[in-house]
């Protein structure tokens, strides 16, 4: 049988051997901070379905909707704080192992455990600034809301006069091209692909480790609930990130 400290052994051994890992996470490294996972059962999404980008885009009515509701989130997002999972995947980077983290996360945890940005790939996007959709200026989320508290609307681009959106990417909305190649490059690169925190269900996103596996890299999967890729896995490990990756620090 296979006990716990076994397979915390196992990865720290699998990260002893490595010298290019990618860290791929999703929603389960976040819960530890308080940030809800959006697509689980009984998540936002199943009380709340998402607003697809093409909505945002073709009616004002939806855009106030899609405005009111980040705002409503506002103080979940400010206050979150990252977590000894976070905490750890930081302290892996620091030590020059693991090259890039490839986030499904919009919580900005990453960048505030101190990951470097250069070593951040957000898939999804950041929702913790807005930007323009036609030239991108960037605006924060705080001056934001006093616009729309005042004037029922958010302001068009000072700019461009382009609609201006949360950071992330929305249902429907084109994966970014940038993030989706940096990745491409990162876990065609590693020899250590490590998923934490995702049931590996969002596509294109979740090809990543299987195309990691497929280049000769080692796959290992942290994450609380079976994934269809488990079966790939050089190991899979279902306990909690933070204390696992903690317990696997204090070994190497
Ligand atoms: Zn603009």
């Amino acid at each position: 049988m296979t006990t716990e400290r076994d397979t915390i052994e196992q990865l720290a051994e699998l990260i002893r051997r490595s010298s290019n890992i990618v860290v791929f996470t999703g929603a389960g490294i976040s819960t530890e901070s308080g940030i809800p996972d959006f697509r689980s059962p009984g998540g936002v999404w199943d009380r709340m379905p998402p607003i697809y980008f093409d909505s945002f885009m073709s009616s004002a009515e939806m855009r106030k909707e899609a405005w009111r509701r980040r705002f409503a989130m506002e103080e979940m997002f400010v206050g979150a704080k990252p977590n000894a999972g976070h905490l750890a995947v930081a302290e892996l980077a620091r030590r020059g192992k693991v090259s890039q983290v490839i986030t499904q996360n919009i919580d900005n945890l990453h960048q505030a455990s101190g990951v470097p940005a250069e070593r951040i790939v957000e898939l999804h996007g950041n929702t913790t600034y807005a930007t323009c959709l036609v030239c991108s200026s960037r605006y924060e989320i705080a001056p934001l809301k006093v616009c729309f508290d005042r004037d029922g609307e958010i302001p068009e681009c000072r700019l461009c006069g382009g609609l201006v959106k949360a950071a992330t990417i929305s249902f429907g909305q084109p994966m970014p091209e940038a993030a989706m190649q940096r990745a491409q490059d990162a876990t065609l690169a590693c020899d250590l692909f490590l998923v934490a925190g995702s049931s590996l269900v969002v596509y294109p996103a979740a090809g990543f480790p299987l195309l990691a596996k497929q280049t000769g890299a080692r796959l290992v999967i942290l994450n609380r609930t079976s994934t269809d890729q488990d079966e790939y896995a050089d190991l899979v490990i279902r306990s909690g990130i933070g204390a696992t990756l903690t317990s696997v620090l204090a070994l190497l």
